[in-house]
């Protein structure tokens, strides 16, 4: 175990938050991810929190106390090909997990879009890919240990402690520090890509086909272009060819291109989101059309995209049949009302779940996500956005931006209570609520 007691500065993946915890330490073990817990309640260096790598936008990580890194705690554990379960450690980045589970025969069955995120992170907040029939990253762990304030650890599944199961797989590390993950995966599989471009309103017209015919169905849209971009997932027999190399790249740096360019023209924003949409890629004309030239991967390669240009982000996951409509109207309020702008609004479906504090907990649900490029104001486009998705009835994603606190929030999870009471059981002292966490849970007297 390392520690390291200089302030030194921690910033997330956008560079907008920062924090300088008076300690840091490095815990390579289970048992050193005790000791470091224990060593900072019995020194009163709380808040304590383990980051993951600082791809949230909420300042959920930071703190002015101790910071436990958990990097040096990775790798498969082991894997059962008959149950297709994998022990995982927590501090594991996504991106280092797929060619390990591919060797034992697995594979997670959804991703989100990028692959840099610890599991533990990931699992955390919620993240997600898209797919009407998969859920979140948070719906494929099977099992926890979590090291909580007390110095001990508790081991949690369905059928062992299960309260703490169903607070536990999205807690933003309030529970204490996750040491280890089950995951429930599938057996290996190769992914199809096809896409380019549709007309908005024949996308809104198929809406249910194109959803519920593809195993992965999403489209980026600019507000001010005529047609989405689309992009589908199917799974194949077909064998997984080589890795793109790195193909992505022209579209980063045309998207920083047309962040600089509209930073200092901003009425240049509606015809450079219109090259960006119709270079993005040819007229989509239905999948057997691209079959010459559709990409297939193995799954762990074909979820991923290059996001390099930084951004700040707001997502909310409406009800499933709230997504058309709330897209719409998001849409023009970011044309009439969001202010200079470029990055395209996300929009992606997630299988409902019955974990607590998930933002999919209890019904299917559509995911939209909107951008501001780092180095803009966000508050303009995020604001009228905020109040739009939650007239219809969005949650936010806990690793976005947003302005909720637990007054808003309890009405929007069932399980609210019952999470607080896990919470504040497992951690009745609060070493791991920061002044932010504090308000987002309402333990901070207001
Ligand atoms: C470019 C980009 C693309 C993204 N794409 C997607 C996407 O496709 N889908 C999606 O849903 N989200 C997406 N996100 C959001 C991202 O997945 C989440 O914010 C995720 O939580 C980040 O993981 P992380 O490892 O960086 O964790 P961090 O942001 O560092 O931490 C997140 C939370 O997890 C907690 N945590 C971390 N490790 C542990 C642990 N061992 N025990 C307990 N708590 C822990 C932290 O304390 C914190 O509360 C994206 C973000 C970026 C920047």
């Amino acid at each position: 175990m390392t520690v390291h007691n200089k302030h030194q500065v921690w910033t997330n993946w956008s560079g907008a938050l920062t924090c300088a915890p008076s300690a840091h330490i490095a815990a390579q073990s289970e048992e050193e991810i005790c000791s470091a817990i224990k060593s900072a309640a019995n020194n009163g260096r709380g808040p304590v929190r383990a980051p993951g790598t600082g791809h949230s936008f909420t300042p959920i990580v930071i703190t002015d106390g101790t910071m436990i890194n958990i990097d040096g705690h990775q790798g498969l554990v082991d894997a059962d090909v008959s149950t297709s379960q994998a022990r995982v450690k927590a501090g594991t980045k996504i991106c280092d997990l797929g060619a390990p589970l591919l060797e034992a025969g697995l594979a997670l069955a959804n991703q989100g879009d990028i692959n840099r995120q610890s599991i533990a992170g990931a699992i955390s907040t919620g993240t997600h890919g898209t797919g009407l029939t998969l859920g979140s990253v948070s719906s494929q762990a099977a099992g926890l240990r979590i090291a909580t304030a007390d110095g001990g650890v508790i081991s949690c599944s369905a059928d062992e402690n299960a309260d703490v199961f169903n607070a536990g797989r999205v807690s933003l590390g309030t529970l204490g520090i996750i040491t280890e993950f089950v995951l429930q995966c599938v057996p290996a599989y190769a992914l199809r890509e096809t896409g380019g471009r549709m007309a908005v309103a024949d996308v809104f017209a198929q809406m249910d086909s194109l959803v519920k015919d593809n195993r992965h169905f999403e489209f980026f849209w600019f507000p001010f272009a005529d047609d989405v971009l689309v992009k589908f997932l199917n799974t194949t027999d077909e064998p997984a060819r080589p890795p793109r190399d790195g193909g992505g790249r022209m579209e980063q740096f045309a998207m920083v291109a047309a962040c600089e360019i509209s930073r200092f023209a901003p009425f240049m924003r509606g015809p450079l989101q219109r090259f960006l949409t119709n270079n993005a890629g040819a007229r989509y004309m239905g999948a057997d059309e691209f079959s010459q030239k559709a990409k297939v991967r193995h799954a762990y390669q074909a979820f991923p995209s290059d996001r390099d240009v930084r951004f700040n982000e707001m997502e909310f996951s409406v009800p499933l049949e709230n997504g058309p409509d709330c897209a719409q109207e998001l849409a023009e309020h970011m044309r009439k009302r969001g202010g200079n702008f470029i990055f395209p609004m996300e929009y992606r479906t997630i299988k409902g779940d019955d974990i607590w504090l998930s933002p999919f907990q209890g019904r299917d649900s559509v995911s939209i996500s909107i951008h501001q490029y780092a180095k803009q104001d966000y508050r303009r486009l995020f604001d009228g956005a905020e109040a739009i998705f939650r007239n219809y009835g969005g949650r936010p994603h806990w690793g976005k931006l947003h302005t909720l606190t637990a007054r808003e929030l309890a009405p929007l999870y069932p399980h609210w209570d019952d999470f607080q009471e896990v919470r504040r059981r497992l951690d009745p002292k609060g070493l791991f609520l920061t002044p932010y966490l504090a308000r987002l849970f309402g333990e901070d007297g207001s």
